[in-house]
């Protein structure tokens, strides 16, 4: 699917989840060469489907992936795209560490949809391959990957994930921004050492000074008008840190209260990423010493300093 003619999306049927929360790979092509940005879920069906636009461009050999960050839905099918195209796989050397480091049954912004048991070994599985995805080329902030006249310039965006990165085609104006900015809705921020809430909003401010005219994110449609939607994610974590301070000058600094005042209509199953959020808020506000902080745990009061 072409966005613009240097710039296509590769969509392919999604085993989890569909519609505008799947993951988006997409394709730089230049004077016979390509990039492929982020590469999926690792299920068969999803990498077969992108091997196949590949052929369907003339056999279109990609000669590096590069991946925002190491979750899942981004890295899962960057091993078997690798195998299948020769491809070299870049990523920033914190989401390598975590990758090699990822221990963990599932990472922390994707669920394990509930379901049959199978359903859980599939992740696992998934997960396993998603771990397969050693680096062949580490890229920080200020790198370039050349494709054919087009220069791929590294952005560090942290925040979303620790070495989370966005990549900037100049020429074109287009902005690849992975699930630091979404084409729908906010993405989930969580409390260090996953995510950095501080280094998030700075990486927004970051984004901005490129004036990009298209904004390609990790999920969702593209986005036209970028500077205005970044400045409303920024006013979007503003406006609930205001409301997170209001809270704490008026006595409720409590965890409970706090999710209470911030998320009034709260969906149960959003429970636990709803705290991870605010939990986010309140360690950048304590290590900006803008609050601070009784207690542990669950048991912590936030007050003002
Ligand atoms: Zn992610
Ligand atoms: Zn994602």
């Amino acid at each position: 699917m072409e966005i613009t003619a240097r710039v296509h999306s590769i969509p392919a049927p999604q085993a989890f989840y569909s519609g505008p929360l799947a993951p988006n790979v997409y394709l730089v092509v230049d004077g016979g060469q390509a990039a492929l940005i982020d590469a999926g879920y690792p299920d068969e069906a999803a990498v077969n489907t992108r091997l196949e636009y590949l052929q369907g461009m003339a056999n279109l050999r990609p000669a590096h992936i590069i991946v925002t960050h190491h979750h899942i839905d981004h890295c899962g099918g960057a091993h078997a795209l690798r195998q299948a195209t020769g491809a070299r796989i870049c990523l920033h050397p914190t989401e390598a560490r975590l990758l090699a480091d990822w221990r963990a049954d599932a990472p922390p912004d994707v669920d394990i949809p509930s379901g049959p048991q199978t359903m859980a070994e599939r992740f696992r599985s998934w997960r396993r391959a998603t771990a397969q995805a050693t680096a062949d080329c580490l890229l920080q902030g200020g790198d370039t990957i050349q494709v054919g006249r087009l220069a791929i310039e590294v952005i560090d965006t942290p925040g979303h994930t620790l070495g989370s990165i966005s990549l900037y085609l100049r020429e074109e104006g287009v902005l690849f921004t992975g699930d630091t900015v979404l084409g729908l809705g906010t993405v989930a921020i969580l409390p260090p050492p996953h995510g950095d809430m501080a280094l998030y909003m700075q990486s927004l401010e970051r984004l901005k000074s490129y004036q990009a005219t298209l904004l390609c994110p990790g999920h969702g449609p593209p986005v036209r008008d970028v500077a205005r939607k970044l400045q409303e994610l920024i006013d979007h974590r503003q406006e609930r840190e205001r409301q997170i301070l209001a809270a704490v000058g008026q006595g409720r600094g409590r965890l409970e209260a706090l999710l209470a005042d911030l998320y009034p209509e709260l969906d149960r199953r959003l429970v636990g990423m709803a705290r991870g959020q605010l939990l986010a808020h309140l360690a950048k506000l304590e290590s900006e010493a803008r609050i601070a902080r009784r207690g542990d745990g669950d048991d912590s009061l936030y007050v003002l300093p």
